[in-house]
């Protein structure tokens, strides 16, 4: 069985949905993750931000223009009448779900369901077409198996055999879809994975039913070398190793969800990068092996705070570093990057929710300094400590750029350097030309 994942953009459209079944109908057994049209999720934070500011007309005016877009969709999804009336039907439903939101008191139960429809619309509305053009398939709400524990991380347990059990209800069936993102609880309240979570949907699921392969298919021919959105004449990487992608992936190389790649490395299930607007590209593939010692890419991770603490005492003092360490996982807040003298520690946290609070404590011991509006750029590849020359490659592309912290040696696979994001794309592009082109660069924008 494998796992295929595809996002916004390849489930975007009546013309992209089409594409879609062609794409899956080759009669392997599979499990096909879907997420939220693009647009769709953004449209529905929106809303929420109006429930949440009390502004009812602003709510009702972003709902009508996304069921208006939905009812577009279906018109121009559906041949028959039939499909249509189901389609339609399905969009009234889930609408009417969301206009109800603006008559009582809102709140985070509210904001989690309004979140969830997304995926509900675009899995149950792609099944009705499978169904309209006679192809077999399984709808298996993921709301059944797809389970977070009290520490907010997913529940492997319960996941593997709930899922195990759902797929056990369909024998000889092929073809299931689910939906990506969203989730329940410990408490079972309905939930989900943070933004661009359908990817981590299809590594936990992958993982949980022991996939042979999991496949995420996205609206670019794998993992660049550097930010696409950012610096021009980036290249696909056609191999990476877990711990390679896994660094790109947290730090900022926004086609993989931040954590995802976790899941899939544990169960060593390869992961394979695949673009629906060009089906035949080699894309990257992502195993355990890395593809040689060597640079492979770049990317970079913005709302960066840092802190620094200064304390005379710290050297003599064994138990300072624990006693700091104590405060950011009682806040739940963890740590980037991490740099180390005799008198002073600097470190970096992007979850800044409770940073007053962190900052209160820190002051009970020690002198503390924060600075905001960072960016960690982080350089990506297979360091091996016996060979030379990283450090002064990465550094000699930067030198026209201030920097703030340097981490280097953490792991085998990340050099990370922090810059005022306001410089962020002139590091990216030092980068590029430094590394990756030998002389000339490009930019976009
Ligand atoms: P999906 O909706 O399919 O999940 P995303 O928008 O989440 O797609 O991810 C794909 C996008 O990630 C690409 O269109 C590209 O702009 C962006 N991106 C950022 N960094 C990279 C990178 N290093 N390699 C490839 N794509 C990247
Ligand atoms: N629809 C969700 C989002 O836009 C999840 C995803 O696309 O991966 O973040
Ligand atoms: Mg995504």
């Amino acid at each position: 069985m494998k796992i295929l994942k595809f996002g916004g953009t390849s489930v975007g459209s009546a013309e992209r949905l089409r594409a879609l079944a062609e794409l899956i109908e080759d009669g392997d057994a599979k499990i096909v993750v879907l997420s939220a049209m693009s647009g769709t999720t953004n449209a529905l934070v929106e809303i929420t931000e109006a429930l949440y500011a009390q502004d009812a007309v602003k709510a009702k005016g972003l709902t009508e223009a996304l069921e208006r877009k939905y009812r577009d969709v279906a018109a121009q999804l559906y041949g028959t009448e039939k499909a249509l009336a189901k389609g339609l039907e399905l969009i009234e439903a889930v609408f009417e779900r969301l206009r109800s939101f603006a008559l009582g008191k809102f709140g985070p139960d509210g904001e989690r369901d309004i979140l969830s429809q997304g995926e509900l619309l675009s899995t149950a509305m792609f099944h009705y077409y499978l169904e309209e053009i006679n192809v077999d398939s399984v709808l298996l709400p993921a709301l059944d198996f797809m389970r977070l524990d009290a520490k907010d991380e997913p529940d492997m347990g319960f996941i593997e055999t709930h899922a195990v059990d759902e797929l056990a209800k369909y024998p000889g069936k092929r073809l299931f879809i689910t939906q990506g993102y969203i989730c329940r609880n410990a408490s079972g309240e309905v939930d989900n994975l943070k933004r661009g979570g359908s990817d981590y949907t299809a590594t936990i699921l992958g993982a949980a039913i022991r996939a042979e392969e999991i496949q995420i298919w996205t609206d670019i021919d794998g993992m660049h070398n550097n930010d696409p959105r950012v610096v021009e004449n980036t290249r696909p990487i056609a191999e990476l190793s877990f711990d390679e992608a896994a660094e790109l992936a947290y730090f900022g190389a926004k086609i993989l969800h931040p954590t995802c790649i976790f899941p899939a490395q544990t169960r060593n299930i390869p992961v394979r990068l695949l673009n629906t607007l060009q089906p035949e590209a080699r894309g990257t593939l992502i195993t355990e092996r890395s593809a040689g010692d060597d640079i492979k890419a770049v990317a970079a991770k913005d709302g960066i705070t840092a802190i620094k603490i200064k304390s005379g005492r710290m050297l003599l003092a064994y138990g300072f570093l624990r006693a700091v360490f104590e405060i950011f996982e009682r806040y739940k807040t963890p740590i980037d990057m991490i740099a180390t003298s005799e008198v002073a520690v600097s470190l970096t946290i992007d979850n800044t929710r409770n940073l007053d609070a962190i900052v209160a404590e820190l002051k009970g011991f020690c002198r503390v300094e924060v600075d905001k509006g960072l960016s960690i750029v982080c350089v990506v590849g297979s360091f091996t400590a016996e060979k030379e020359g990283y450090a002064l490659k990465i550094f000699e592309a930067l030198k026209n750029i201030p920097i703030r912290m340097i981490s280097y040696g953490g792991s085998e696979n990340n050099v990370s350097v922090l810059v005022e994001t306001k410089l962020k794309r002139d590091a990216l592009l030092a980068l590029n030309k430094g590394l990756f082109l030998a002389g000339t660069s490009g930019a976009l924008g």
